[in-house]
């Protein structure tokens, strides 16, 4: 018999866990900065020489270590951070694994130097491969500095492996930037062969923003700040004008924590939809804080992924909060999609929403979904709630007067005429509605506008648990092909919360018995058709995009045409419709609905 069987040597084990820990100097970086964030520093300094393959330094001025703790700090699962495993589920702190130092150590020469506040003398230890050289009293001031020393050394194969400096150093600092970002409080720096690369003033989150990206972003800086019971959202949005093509300015946290999210990122974009250039990115840096008993954190602490336990949830909430701050900013109207220069600078277009405005924001759905505590799974839909646009478009000479509890509270209910009979307005070129207000008139494109309410009464519909249906008189019959009845299928869900009513009679066969009420009837094999063939060409894998395109297809298709004669009830109908919607100024494929001109805009027109 023999025994073949041995164990590893503590330096080789170590080895082979450091290569998890530490991939790259950024991996070191990130993990003594978030080190030195854990021991409570105010002050963070970064040395790095030829992009941390010759020496990563790190020296805070944090609580500082024992003697003792100073020579445990570097065995593989010593952590101050837990001490049962309930912990782990209430984990705050930026590392709790207790690896880094330790693989740190199994892969670089590292000389620690450490001091608790109140103690006269410090430790110096040095230790490489695993193997402590030396462990001394020393002077040195409170807090930790940490050195770590020709990385890899031990290790060729990975030394090997590095990149360029240049591209080293890039990743460096992208790490660099996060654990800065999302401690505005502390102040650090960055020092690359004795060059320093960033010096960041204690401060709050804008003034650190603004430190590294620059002060041209001051201004351009939109904050979100929503919260429920489940989860806050905080941080900025920059406006859709200084979105780049490029990617790169894109921050989440969560608990405090970088995290790169597909899903949220969509979220942030559904959220700018209309507004943005193609293929451009918005910045952002947001914060959500949840109760860590929400997120997974079996993730491992290097990758930057994470599991929330209702995805759904999260994606709504953050493009509702995203949504949220972009109307009350009212950034909308401030877009350039083809307006001119003179227009832009209207107030309109430039100022943010008054008081009032602000006030009438806070009565929204949305916002009140997002405050009745415990009520995160029924945030309202983004759609048709209070959000009064009324003040910038309601002739306040002419209105009913707002009572004095809600004076804000301007909005004509749909469908109630009668509100709006005083409000002149005339169709040109069988496309246009001209609607005169007191500070000068609007010049609305009918379609447009249209598509923009149908739009959003399909995303309430959507909402509400039983839509509104009408019988049609003669059922009709829609063959498909195999894969367009697979579509279909999916599609269902989404044609039943807004009003029709299919069903199937084979798998290739469906009768429509039922449309939305108010759609006008006919043509039923003809919308169901043409859906299917635009919904092929949507290859989004989110099931929330999807319905999205149902519906604006939908109401593109459904929407009064231009070149369509129009009665002056009708407009009527359609204007006062029209500014019920949360979003009148674009329409749901991102053109504007109407061009507003104003008193002060036409007098310019005719001055030499
Ligand atoms: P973890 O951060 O996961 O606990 P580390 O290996 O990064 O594991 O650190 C081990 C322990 O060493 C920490 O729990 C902490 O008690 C101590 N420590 C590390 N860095 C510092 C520092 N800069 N200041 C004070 N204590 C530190
Ligand atoms: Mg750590």
């Amino acid at each position: 018999m023999t025994n073949t069987i041995q164990l590893l040597p503590d330096n080789i084990a170590n080895q082979i866990a450091a290569g998890e820990v530490i991939q790259r100097p950024a991996s070191a970086v990130k993990e003594l900065l978030e080190n030195a964030v854990d021991a409570h520093a105010t002050q963070i300094q970064l040395i790095v020489i030829d992009a941390g393959k010759t020496l990563i330094q790190v020296i805070d001025n944090g609580k500082g270590m024992s003697p003792t703790d100073a020579r445990l700090c570097f065995e593989r699962h010593a952590t101050s951070k837990i001490k049962k495993i309930d912990d782990l589920f209430h984990i705050k702190t930026m590392g709790f694994r207790g690896e880094a130092l330790a693989s740190i150590a199994a892969v670089a020469q590292v000389v620690l130097k450490t001091k608790q506040g109140p103690d006269e003398l410090g430790t110096l230890i040095e230790i490489e491969n695993s193997v402590v050289q030396k462990q001394e009293p020393c002077a040195t001031v409170s807090g930790t500095s940490i050195s770590m020393k020709n990385l890899f050394f031990n290790v060729p194969a990975r030394r090997n492996f590095l990149k360029s400096n240049a591209t080293e150093l890039k990743v460096i600092i992208d790490e660099f930037v996060r654990v800065a970002m999302a401690f505005p409080a502390v102040q650090f720096s960055l020092t690359h062969n004795n060059q320093q690369i960033f010096f960041l003033e204690s401060g709050n989150l804008k003034q650190r923003l603004v430190q590294m990206m620059g002060n041209t972003i001051e201004s351009k800086l939109i904050p979100v700040k929503e919260s429920t019971d489940y989860v806050t959202i905080t941080g900025f949005v920059g406006k859709p004008d200084i979105s780049k093509k490029s990617r790169g300015d894109q921050y989440f946290f969560v608990n405090n924590r970088f995290i790169k999210s597909a899903y949220l990122h969509h979220a942030v974009m559904m959220a700018f939809s209309n507004l943005l250039q193609p293929d451009t990115f918005p910045m952002y840096a947001l914060f959500i804080e949840v109760n860590p008993s929400h997120v997974d954190i079996n993730v491992h602490p290097t990758k930057q992924e994470i599991k929330f336990d209702d995805e759904k949830i999260m994606h709504h909430f953050v493009q509702a909060a995203v949504k949220h701050a972009l109307a009350q900013y009212s950034v909308m109207p401030s877009l350039d999609f083809s307006l001119d220069a003179p227009i832009q600078q209207l107030d309109a277009f430039q100022k943010p929403f008054t008081q009032q405005q602000q006030q009438a924001t806070q009565q929204s759905n949305i916002y009140q979904g997002f405050t009745r505590s415990g009520q995160a799974h029924f945030i309202e839909p983004t759609t048709k709630s209070n959000f009064t646009h009324w003040d910038n478009f309601l002739d306040t000479t002419r209105s009913s007067q707002p009572t004095a509890e809600q004076p804000w509270q301007q909005t004509i209910p749909i469908n109630n005429t009668e509100d709006v009979s005083t409000q002149s307005v005339v169709q040109i070129l069988n496309t246009y509605i001209v609607a005169k207000r007191s500070y000068g008139f609007l010049l609305i494109n009918q379609q447009l506008a249209h598509e923009r309410i149908l739009f959003e009464k399909f995303q309430t519909l959507a909402q509400k648990t039983t839509a509104p249906t009408q019988q049609v008189l003669f059922p009709v019959v829609v063959e498909l092909s195999a894969t367009d009845a697979v579509l279909l299928q999916e599609l269902l869900p989404y044609l039943k919360a807004i009003g029709y009513t299919l069903t199937a009679q084979k798998p290739t066969q469906y009768l429509v018995e039922g449309v939305p009420a108010d759609l006008p009837e006919g043509n039923e094999k003809h919308t169901i058709e043409l859906l299917l063939e635009q919904m092929k060409h949507h290859s989004a894998d989110l099931q929330i995009s999807r319905q999205e395109k149902l519906y604006r297809s939908l109401a593109r298709q459904q929407a009064k045409k231009n070149g369509t004669i129009l009665s002056t009830t009708e407009m009527k109908e359609l204007v006062a419709q029209l500014f019920q919607c949360y979003l009148p100024h674009v329409s749901p494929s991102g053109s504007p609905t109407y061009v507003e001109f104003r008193e002060d805009y036409l007098d310019k027109l005719f001055v030499q």
